[in-house]
């Protein structure tokens, strides 16, 4: 029975792709039903786990790369992808694919960037995400409120300008024990009081829980980001374990 579980989550499935919203102009979240998604119910993974995606041209070229799931466990599965204009998915998926289109999808994937209600028992959350990397921390802020956690958690959540910020609806009225910390890096509303730089160690210094608390940290986003967040939070005290890294790949925020 695990044998058939395993090869049933790694293998290719059809998903067909359900209602469309966009996010910003440049970030689409694309619901995807899948029929034969694994789980008791239709949409069931772990916070911060993650999909492949597959597509295939009219002359068989294949093309995969990975999307953070951005629905919390038990939501219907979504992904939300942030169009690179010389990429060769992410134009795909954001500007041409429609509601009953289909594409291969493959996962849930990862045991390691997730978070479930209880592996926080020791401390609060700081979750810190650069640009689409606040995907999957969006289904841990998800998960908590749909599993009644009352974990304190800070997100800090670093864009380029307010109109890039994602899920900026649902970020503005953060549930209760929630508190999200923007920081915007290259524009900022007339006004704007919040942060205005990339993150660095003294806006960790402030933001952060102090290690004291054992805090849990989840920080994705750019490669650069990832890394310079995580040594950040070390240098602040935060033990390498407790500081759960998710790379999306090149360039920074
Ligand atoms: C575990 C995991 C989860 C991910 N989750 C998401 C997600 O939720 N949403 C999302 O939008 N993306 C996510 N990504 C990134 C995604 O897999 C693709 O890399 C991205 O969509 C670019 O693919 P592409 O085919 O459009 O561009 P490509 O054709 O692969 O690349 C085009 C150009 O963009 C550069 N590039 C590649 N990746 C990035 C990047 N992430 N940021 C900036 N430049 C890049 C390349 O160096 C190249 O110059 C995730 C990646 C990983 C590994």
């Amino acid at each position: 029975m695990a044998g058939t579980a395993v090869r049933g989550r790694l293998s290719w499935q059809t998903a067909t792709v359900g209602p469309v919203t966009d996010e910003t102009a440049k970030v689409r979240t694309l619901r995807l039903e899948v029929p034969d998604w694994p789980g008791p119910s239709a949409g069931q993974h772990r916070a911060g786990q993650h999909v492949d995606i597959r597509l295939t041209a009219d002359d068989g070229y294949q093309a995969e790369r990975a999307y953070s799931i951005a629905s919390a466990p038990g939501e219907p599965l979504a992904i939300t992808v942030e169009r690179l204009d010389d990429g060769e998915v992410s134009p795909y998926l954001t500007e041409e694919a429609r509601a009953g289109d289909q594409l291969e999808v493959r996962g849930p994937i990862g045991g390691y960037f997730v978070w479930e209600p209880g592996s926080d028992s020791a401390g609060p959350l700081l979750l810190a995400a650069g640009g689409s990397g606040v995907v999957p921390l969006r289904a841990i802020v998800r998960e908590r409120s749909r599993a009644g956690s009352s974990v304190p958690v800070r997100l800090l959540y670093s864009s380029r300008s307010w109109q890039d910020v994602i899920y900026s609806s649902e970020l503005d009225f953060p549930p209760d024990g929630v508190r999200v910390i923007y920081t915007l890096t290259r524009s900022q509303p007339r006004l704007w009081q919040g942060y205005a730089r990339r993150v660095d160690e003294q806006m960790l210094a402030e933001v952060a829980w102090p290690a004291a608390d054992r805090p849990l940290a989840y920080v994705c986003g750019p490669t650069s980001f990832v890394e310079s967040v995580a040594a950040g939070l070390v240098g602040l005290g935060y033990p390498a374990e407790r500081v759960k890294t998710e790379r999306f790949g090149a360039t920074g925020q």
